[in-house]
């Protein structure tokens, strides 16, 4: 079994000392309390806080003593100095984004992301910017935009990445070519060393003190070392292994400064946190490119593609800004996706075996254009007349970029203990060789039973491709036998080992392999004038751990799951799978003592994308408190400790678990955002069940629950319930005894419901041979609370010329037939499966017949085509699935066949503005574009989408009175602000819980896309 974190809670730690002291060491116990105490940041010492932050997006892991998340700078400093005191090493952080161990270590993890990341000067006319460490690379573009400036270091995650974390890594980007790497655009670092003083590294003619000392020092070194400097060092754009030593002796195709002078920033970018740390960058920015054009190359072979690239790179005249591959088994995982289909087959040309896009920006298109013609020209002088297409619009090259990062997240997503492992992902090779390099590195791979799908930065020589290994099971020897094979062709072809993602755990025992025994020493030199005490990310360059050591691996060979008899179905995530073929075996056949609970949790290997801010979906939770604790990543993380055994023996009831659980507000923008399909949503329900199996049901979640079955009791009495939104007592009391926030209206109840006075419509027997069936499934709330809207659907649907059956139990007791979506979210999985069997006995005829099953909350119809399936209810409840479709989706379908001229023809025209907000699910299911579709039926309708998140009220969540204030923080990240902006416009928005919260928070009436579209016909 994997050992258990030792550390108990020391949050609280300035009065916590003694008991943080009494089950764990004295020095911890003394840290916590010091940082408590002396600074203003978080001090998180919780195993879980701990083991969040024991891993980043490589194979590692590494327990920290603790974690501290300083609220301004100087905490920083402070900790530090406490660390010093205590000889506590120091792990600073940022994203934590790191394919090869960098922030995983065994000291105090300083995680400056959440606060210190701030931008303290823009000077646009000198074209610099100075930036605090932890502020994403987005978002300082985003600053630079209305300045006409970006950060040319365009890596991948740019919306996860810190301007101090690409200055560890010596980060790169696509277009590196153009622009260089880190090292080529830092101008300028302030920076603690170990002993707690700050120093400027800039130019070294204009050092002075201690800076200048070390700067005298280093050019010492570089120039005794000469010979082997130049018979050593890899002459690669793409060189990040080791210190910078060379910038007294540059190897670099790129002078590392414009004017050929010697910055000593240049000695801090690259060296991994273990020289300094951070505490601001002056940078270079360059002028937003205003045009660009894009060249897509078809290959009928990988060799010819990496061949050419040499010859691509010398067009352009400075315009070139990439190269990037994309080889056949990405192009057609894309061809599988249907969103991305279309877009793929735009820029193919029969059957490529691989791609190149080629890329060229500038202030104007023509001068591009020219560029594009002379790549047609080239491709016909070599041999491969015809084979570019060429993409000038912006929108078609847009769409293409992201179908190339959508490849990348298919593959990542493979189920199974065989995952694709970084580790020789990043060699650099001059391009001549390129080809050679990339057909012997495949037989290697297959030498080893395994094979990698190659893609990235042609450009430079630097493509990235992962074998598949199982870590679990004989892993890390294979991974020794690839590495070693590897390293053997980066040497015949004299390029750099490690060449874009830095060297951590992974690659630190490489340095001396490259550089050679006399250079590596002369970087424990460096190392040791700025860090004499190994302070800092100690064993991290210099004196590295072995890459395979298992010890410090994620999944070691001892890895162990708790057994775990699960509730939900995760039968498919547990299977194993071919890291040849990467053919999966049949579901159920993986040996997941969790039944593959455990593997679906798994899935997640910490890139962080999920740390985004952006208004898309994922992940709510972290938008508004920053923390890693209520981020999916953070999730998925605490689950697989606890699910491992590492949180001690409780597993899955852990209450870390139910801690990190609390905010996740289940909107599902995991299952669509996150590149491995992490569904949180549906492991919290999957939490709950266990938790409250444990620990039992409160009173408010049975009330939430089961709202369905006694609503049509309780609406008898509603004048008297609904007492409690008037009398403000009442909703005090209801506070205190039940949890529901006093400062929110509950849904009112209504005597007069949908269910009690329901319309005629179609039998049966009526819809099963009607021309034109459908049946509307009219679920709790809709029915209950706002029985207008389920009213206009039918209305609508009749209008158009539909045969409409309200949906019914199939053994009618009186009651409505419910999807169970109450008894999901408070982790009740046996009745919500007996409300879902109830729903396929009523429903199976429909669909077996093909008949439309139409609904208007998203997050009950949809969990016809999303949970149901994992309540083991069989083939039945597929065939559901399939024809289970929101309203507007039906509708939508309908237009497009020509079926909806009658009802179009009756619409009036509206004049105001139309806003809608797509609820969490309706965006996770892509069902949001027939809303906006249907809307624009009405004449003279022009709905605009709001770009938000979660409304923040995701059912109960918002009502709850612990969560109140995070729900409003989340409504108001864009939706209310939107709504506020537009005081005119009719607001639209599909979700029950959207619409109360759009009332509570801006005081408006949203409506649903029913009631707008049937409010245009004309009175009956
Ligand atoms: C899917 C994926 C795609 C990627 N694509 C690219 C890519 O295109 N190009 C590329 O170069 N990399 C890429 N990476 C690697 C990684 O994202 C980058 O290196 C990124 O710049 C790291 O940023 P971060 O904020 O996450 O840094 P972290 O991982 O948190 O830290 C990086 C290093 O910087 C140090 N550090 C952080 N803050 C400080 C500070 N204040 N003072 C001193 N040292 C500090 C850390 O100790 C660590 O050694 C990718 C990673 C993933 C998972
Ligand atoms: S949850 Fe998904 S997006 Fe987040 S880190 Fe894990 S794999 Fe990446
Ligand atoms: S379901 Fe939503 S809130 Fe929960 S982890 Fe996923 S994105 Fe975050």
């Amino acid at each position: 079994m994997n050992a258990p974190l030792p550390l108990t809670v020391a949050r609280e730690a300035a009065g916590a000392y003694d008991r943080v002291a009494s089950v764990t060491n004295d020095i911890a116990g003394k840290l916590a309390q010091r940082l408590a105490k002396e600074t203003q940041g978080e001090v998180l010492f919780s195993p879980a806080d701990r083991g969040r932050y024991a891993t980043d997006a490589s194979i590692y892991q590494e327990t920290p003593v603790g974690v501290f998340v300083p609220r301004v700078a100087e905490d920083i400093r402070l900790a530090l100095d406490i660390c010093r005191d205590l000889k506590v090493p120091i792990v600073p952080r940022g994203g934590g984004t790191s394919q090869c161990g960098q922030t995983v270590g065994a000291g105090l993890v300083i995680d400056c992301s959440k606060h210190v990341r701030g931008i303290l000067e823009v000077d646009a006319a000198n074209r610099t910017a100075v930036v605090e460490p932890g502020l994403v690379l987005d978002h300082l573009n985003a600053a630079l935009k209305q300045h006409g400036l970006w950060y040319p270091v365009d890596v991948s995650t740019s919306a996860q990445a810190t301007l101090g974390g690409m200055a560890g890594n010596n980060s790169c980007g696509s277009r590196s070519i153009a622009w260089g790497n880190m090292v080529h655009n830092v101008l300028g670092i302030d920076a603690w060393t170990a002993d707690g003083q700050l120093h400027r590294f800039g130019k070294f003619d204009e050092a002075a003190g201690f800076v200048r000392g070390i700067g005298e020092q280093v050019r010492q070194m570089a120039g005794d070392l000469a010979p082997d400097i130049d018979a050593m060092w890899p002459k690669v754009l793409r060189r990040v292994a080791g210190y910078n030593l060379d910038v007294f002796r540059n190897q670099n195709p790129k002078p590392y400064t414009a004017d050929g002078s010697v910055n000593l920033a240049h000695l801090l970018v690259g060296s991994e946190g273990t020289l300094a740390v951070t505490r601001s960058l002056k940078l270079q920015l360059a002028p937003l490119p205003r045009a660009k054009v894009l060249g897509v190359v078809n290959f009928p072979t990988f060799y010819k593609a990496m061949d050419t690239a040499q010859h691509i790179v010398r067009l352009g005249e400075g315009t070139l800004t990439a190269v990037e591959l994309v080889d056949r088994t990405m192009i057609e995982l894309s061809l599988q996706n249907p969103a991305f289909a279309p877009i793929v087959r735009g820029a193919v040309i029969g059957q490529p075996d691989a791609v190149l896009l080629v890329e060229f920006s500038g202030p104007e298109k023509a001068p591009l254009v020219k560029h594009l013609d002379r790549l047609v020209q080239l491709m016909g002088d070599l041999g491969l007349p015809g084979s570019v297409v060429r993409l000038e619009d912006d929108g078609a090259q847009k769409a293409l970029w992201e179908v190339r990062k959508a490849g990348l997240n298919i593959m990542m997503s493979l189920k199974g203990d065989g995952k694709p492992v970084s580790f020789i992902e990043d060699c650099a090779v001059p391009l001549e060789h390129l080809a050679e390099y990339t057909d012997a590195l495949t037989q290697v791979f297959r030498k080893h039973g395994s094979r990698g799908t190659w893609y990235a930065h042609a450009s430079v020589g630097t493509l990235h491709v992962r074998p598949i290994l199982d870590m679990r099971q004989g892993g890390a020897p294979k991974m020794r036998a690839i590495a070693e094979e590897a390293s053997a062709l980066v040497r015949k072809y004299r390029g750099a080992y490690s060449g874009e993602h830095g060297d951590g755990l992974c690659r630190g025992e490489w340095i001396q392999w490259q550089f050679g025994p006399r250079i590596t020493e002369a970087f424990a030199r460096i190392k040791d004038l700025f860090d004499p005490q190994h302070l800092l990310c100690p064993r991290r360059i210099v004196d590295a751990p072995r890459m395979d050591d298992t010890r410090l691996m994620r999944f070691p060979p001892s890895y162990k799951v708790i057994p775990l008899q699960p509730a939900l179905d995760w039968r498919g995530w547990d299977v194993q799978n071919d890291p040849s073929t990467e053919k999966t075996t049949r579901p159920g056949t993986g040996g997941d003592p969790a039944h593959g609970y455990a593997k679906a949790v798994e899935m997640c290997n910490n890139n962080g994308h999920c740390r985004k801010f952006d208004a898309g979906t994922m992940c709510p939770s972290y938008r508004v408190t920053r923390d890693e604790k209520h981020l999916t990543r953070g999730r998925a993380n605490t689950l697989r400790l606890a699910l491992s055994g590492q949180l001690g023996p409780q597993g899955i009831t852990n209450p870390e678990v139910r801690d990190a659980m609390d905010l996740c507000v289940s909107c599902k923008g995991c299952k669509r955002d996150c590149p491995t399909g992490v569904d949180m949503a549906k492991m919290k329900v999957e939490f709950l069940h266990h938790w409250h199996a444990r620990h039992g049901w409160t009173l408010k979640d049975k009330l939430v629950a089961r709202l369905p079955d006694y609503a049509r009791h309780a609406a008898r009495i509603a004048p008297l319930l609904n007492l409690r939104n008037r009398v403000p007592l009442l909703a005090r009391l209801g506070e205190k005894m039940l949890g529901f926030s006093a400062r929110r209206r509950l849904p009112e109840w209504r005597a007069d419901h949908f269910f009690r006075e329901r319309p005629a419509t179609a039998s049966r027997d009526q819809v099963l041979a009607a021309a034109k069936p459908v049946v509307l499934f009219v679920d709790t709330f809709n029915g209950h609370f706002e029985s207008e809207n389920a009213r206009a659907a039918l209305a609508l649907l009749q209008a158009a010329g539909y045969t409409v059956h309200v949906a019914t139990k199939a053994n009618d007791d009186g009651g409505h037939l419910c999807c169970g979506r109450t008894y999901l979210a408070t982790g009740q999985v046996d009745e919500a499966r007996r409300k879902a069997r109830e729903v396929v006995e009523a429903l199976s005829p429909f669909a077996e017949r093909g008949i439309a099953i139409v609904g208007l909350e998203p997050s009950c119809l949809l969990s016809l085509r999303d949970e149901h399936l994992s309540l083991g209810l069989g083939a039945p409840a597929q065939k559901i699935a399939a024809h289970a479709l929101l309203l507007e989706e039906f509708l939508a379908r309908e237009l497009d066949a020509g079926r909806l001229d009658e009802l179009k023809a009756k619409l009036r025209p509206v004049t105001r503005k139309i806003l809608v907000h797509g609820h969490c699910h309706q965006k996770a299911f892509d069902a949001v574009s027939p809303v906006l579709k249907l809307l624009k039926l009405i004449p003279g309708a022009q709905p605009e989408l709001v770009e938000s998140s979660c409304c923040g009220m995701a059912g109960a969540f918002g009502y709850e009175a612990a969560h109140h204030d995070v729900s409003m923080a989340m409504a108001e990240l864009s939706l209310l602000p939107a709504v506020r902006n537009a005081p005119d416009a009719i607001v639209v928005a599909d979700g029950t819980s959207c619409r109360h919260q759009i009332r509570d928070g801006a005081g408006r009436e949203a409506v649903h896309a029913a009631v707008l579209l049937a409010r245009q016909l004309p009175a009956a």
